[in-house]
């Protein structure tokens, strides 16, 4: 296999059996890092000499050391997830010059598989947006269309494994921060099951919501990242005690005869029309492999945007008081005249966090003052339930439910940059497996008529992620979306794009 080619991780094995080494394969994907990101902006750091040390380290092992999962596979990780010896941003200027001491529990369980970290992803600040433009390190580039916004928050990774920089990438999910991205990027997102994958080093967010993932261009490389970093963890009292399934096995084994729930009045408006042709292809694809499609009702659906707008910030307002320039990190410079306690607190955050970020500090931090808590917080709390319930009464009946990841593709950095609401909305259709906690997975499912990606949503029952694996597998095979790597002139219209 030419080292060129590389893109799953099955191509990486491949290599490595044809008698490459994991410097090899390391140095083939720095290259292109070397060579594309200046102009995608998918990393905001290059772990370019650890990396190669790594994988050195990994040659020398001999032909007898036992076979590891990932061996060899370059991994790239969401900058706010901490990496021992690298920088850990979160793409906040309040976390410059950041490294961390310690690895998250993902980190350190893919590096034990046998994963070589190349890089640090860029983001949306602490996760909060939904374009990657939230970032002091600027905007990453969509590969499909260098005018459009890759998505967010984990813009950097998706971007990274559509571009083939990596075969595989991590980021985190609060509100569909891996899946929207995964469909603006046409490539495979998965957010587990709440406490299905250890938190801990996740610079956190929204604790009740935030979950790590994957991402990869097919359901069984993100099946194999999945499990070499799921399962339980002392160190998160939130991991679940579940025991992992084997996630390789649901991805090697198709269910082509699953039965799929489809909540089509809530698809009735805000949908676009390239979006609704693919996904309308995609359950077409369904059927025609097998599944039975049926009607479900998700009355409560609509009050997921509003529901998450409470409790993220909330949670958000609390979890981020704890930069305040006194233990790490950031510390405005100030005159020894002015030089009080509360001065630098509030001079720290004011340069340190960016607008998105003071606007749900804000936003939490009212919803949780003492007058306002039952009205807000405790009323999502409570519509959180309803929402829970009615996914546990259509999985009585169905397998998984199906709907478009997005209600649009991709659009053009800067066009919605003044417009929070307009991004809020955005999140209507992912919302809700973070609020009740549920598994779901977007995958590549068809092009809207600028060439740009679409993404099919999958949301499954708690801890059955292998369910969901081996829907998307049988899926995949059906329609092989991943195959066509990002087009150049995608997302021009069709008349000023090249031939392809
Ligand atoms: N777009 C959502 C937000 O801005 C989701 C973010 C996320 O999942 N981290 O909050």
């Amino acid at each position: 296999m030419e080292l060129s080619s590389l893109a799953t991780i099955a191509d990486v094995r491949a290599a490595l059996r044809d008698g490459a080494t994991a410097v090899d394969v390391c140095t083939e994907f720095l290259g292109r890092i070397a060579a594309r990101d200046g102009d995608l902006r998918a990393f905001n750091h290059t772990a370019a000499e650890p990396a190669l040390a790594r994988a050195a380290a990994l040659d020398r092992r001999g032909p007898d050391a036992p076979d590891l999962p990932l061996l060899g596979v370059p991994i790239a990780v969401k900058d706010n997830i901490c990496t021992r010896g690298l920088p850990t941003t979160a793409s906040s200027r309040i976390l410059a010059g950041y490294v961390p001491p310690y690895d998250a529990t993902v980190v350190e369980r893919l590096t034990a598989a046998g994963a070589v970290v190349v890089g640090k992803t860029n983001c949306d600040e602490f996760a909060m947006g939904s374009t990657t433009e939230h970032s002091v390190t600027g905007p990453t580039r969509n590969p499909w269309d260098p005018a459009c916004v890759p998505g967010g928050s984990s813009g950097g990774s998706a971007a990274a494994v559509a571009a083939r920089l990596a075969p595989v990438a991590l980021g985190s999910d609060t509100g569909g921060s891996i899946r929207q991205p995964a469909a603006f990027c046409g490539i495979v997102g998965l957010k587990p099951t709440y406490g299905r994958v250890s938190r801990y080093g996740l610079l956190a967010f929204a604790s009740s919501l935030d979950q790590i993932g994957p991402f990869g261009l097919t359901v069984a490389d993100a099946a194999a990242v999945l499990q070499a970093m799921a399962g339980p963890d002392p160190r998160d009292a939130t991991s679940a005690d579940a025991a992992v399934p084997d996630c390789g096995a649901g991805a090697a084994e198709p269910m082509r005869r699953p039965t799929i729930g489809v909540p089509w009045a809530i698809l009735e408006n805000g949908v676009d029309a390239g979006v609704a042709a693919a996904f309308a292809t995609a359950v077409d694809a369904l059927k025609d492999m097998g599944a039975t499609v049926v009607d479900v009702a998700l009355p409560h659906a609509e009050y997921a945007v509003p529901t998450y707008y409470i409790v993220a910030p909330a949670e958000a307002s609390s979890n981020l008081a704890r930069y305040d320039g006194v233990r790490y990190a950031y510390r405005a410079p100030l005159d020894e005249k002015d030089a009080t306690l509360d001065r630098m607190y509030d001079r720290t955050r004011r340069d340190g966090f960016g607008d998105e970020v003071k606007r749900r500090i804000m936003l939490g931090t009212y919803a949780l003052s003492a007058g306002y808590y039952d009205a807000y917080y405790l009323k999502a709390q409570q519509v959180r339930t309803l929402i829970r319930d009615d996914y546990d009464a259509a999985f009585e009946r169905v397998d998984a439910v199906a709907m478009p990841t997005t209600p649009t593709t991709a659009f053009r950095l800067g066009e919605r940059a003044d417009d929070p609401l307009q991004l809020y909305v955005g999140d209507v259709f992912t919302a809700s497996a973070n609020l009740t906690g549920l598994p779901a997975v977007s995958l590549p499912c068809g092009r809207d008529d600028a060439g740009l990606p679409v993404g099919l949503q999958l949301i499954g029952r708690a801890f059955d992620e292998v369910t969901l694996l081996g829907i998307g597998a049988a899926y995949e095979e059906q329609a092989p979306w991943w195959r066509e790597p990002p087009t150049a002139g995608a997302g021009m219209p069709r008349d000023e794009a090249p031939a392809s």
